[in-house]
């Protein structure tokens, strides 16, 4: 726990109000539900992180209401949700017999038929600022692309560029796994993984191609090294698409107080994570005291089934809860919020929410039409309407519109 003693008095006093209003315990200052849903309808949501293409390209419909277990076409309405960047996640088996191109395009034609296609009311396809502010002007959700892993591209620049022109908007240097150019911190403590000590020669070849042809670096899910190697190389500022602050949660996979200021100073933004191991010590900390009992569990529920990772990532949430954790909260999200904004200013937050690609998500934040409770939470905190419009799409547009300046010089 990171408590100082007179906290963990005051919350043992306060605890029969906090059961009694938890969303509301936040509250500096009383924020009504019209003053919630005005902020809300007034900032351009955009979520860089959403993996609800594993589920389409399975053949499920977004429409539907079985879509996928925390992303529907009604849930992104309710939760006011202006844009999207449905994530191109290659997940690392298909480096085996090299699908993984094939894969990333089965994904991203996913999001251009089955999404775009099949819903030109609701969905516009979306490469570049000015297309966003239009699918936002027509009241329709702004379809963006990211690849999630950089052995997407088979080590080839020209297939980087074909990921371009089909509408990629950002890449993630790595996923869990490093690849032939760049170090992830997935595998870094790992002695049988050939790394390299961040990007190699060629890594800032992909890199430099990326600025040109106006694509994002996303430096989340990269050892601390790539990172720092990324941010040497990119003449654009870059992306964490869906990190949170080490700080706070101490995951390999979040940045440091140090990277947070560096990622900002070069015009950055993180976008914080929604997933519960990334946003609480103490889920982190009960999780792995139960890991043993979790996994025997898991692989009893699995034992004959054929289940694919993320189905497999859910039934794992299912049994970590009925173990008696509790999830992270929406305290834990403002958490994060508060102390990139403390270290490195309002500038450089966003929101990335990797719904569907996590085991856990918050009470509250349960799936995309929970957006309103961040409003909510954010508001009593003290944030501004400017502030929320910040964070949910202003600095990210920020950055976008400098990665296409930068495009082409
Ligand atoms: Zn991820």
């Amino acid at each position: 726990m990171r408590c100082a003693p007179f906290l963990v008095a005051a919350t043992l006093v306060l605890a029969p109000m906090l059961l009694f209003a938890q969303t509301r315990v936040l509250s500096d200052r009383p924020v009504t539900d019209e003053e919630v849903m005005r902020v809300h309808r007034s900032a351009l949501l955009i979520d860089t992180h959403n993996d609800v293409p594993y589920y389409l390209v399975q053949g499920r419909d977004i429409a539907s209401p079985d879509a996928s277990p925390h992303t529907t076409l009604a849930q992104l309405k309710a939760g006011g949700v202006g844009g999207l960047f449905f994530s191109i996640w290659v997940a690392k088996d298909y480096v085996q017999g090299n699908h993984s191109a094939n894969r990333a395009l089965q994904l991203i034609q996913s999001v251009r038929h089955d999404v775009v296609e099949k819903h030109p009311d609701d969905f516009m396809l979306a490469g570049s600022v000015k297309d966003i502010e239009e699918a936002h002007r027509q009241g329709k959700i702004a379809a963006l692309m990211g690849i999630e892993g950089g052995h997407a591209i088979e080590d080839s620049l020209r297939i980087l560029d074909d990921f371009y022109e089909l509408g990629v908007r950002y890449m993630t240097l790595t996923h869990t796994n490093t690849n032939d150019w760049a170090d992830s911190s997935g595998d870094i403590t790992r002695t049988d993984v050939k790394h390299h000590n961040g990007l190699t020669g060629f890594g800032q070849d992909v890199v430099r191609e990326m600025n040109r042809i106006g694509m994002m670096v996303d430096i989340s899910h990269v050892s601390d090294k790539t990172f720092w190697d990324a941010l040497a190389v990119s003449r654009a500022p870059i992306i964490a698409s869906h990190s949170g602050a080490r700080a706070i949660a101490n995951a390999p996979r979040n940045m440091t107080d140090e990277m947070i200021q560096a990622l900002a100073k070069k015009g950055g933004v993180i976008q914080i994570n929604f997933n519960c191991g990334f946003l609480s010590q103490r889920y982190r900390e009960q999780v792995a005291a139960k890991s043993a009992e979790t996994a025997a569990r898991l692989k009893q529920a699995t034992a004959g089934k054929k289940l694919g990772e993320l189905e497999t990532d859910q039934l794992e949430g299912k049994i970590i809860a009925e173990e008696g954790i509790a999830p992270a909260t929406i305290g834990d999200v403002v958490d994060h919020i508060d102390h990139v904004r403390r270290i490195a200013g309002i500038d450089a937050i966003g929101i990335g929410t990797d719904f569907n690609g996590v085991e856990c998500v918050p009470q509250g934040l349960e799936n995309v039409s929970k957006f309103p409770n961040l409003t909510r939470a954010l508001l009593e905190k003290g944030y501004t309407e400017d502030d929320i419009r910040k964070i949910y799409s202003g600095n990210l547009l920020r950055v976008m519109r400098a990665v296409e300046q930068v495009a082409g010089k």
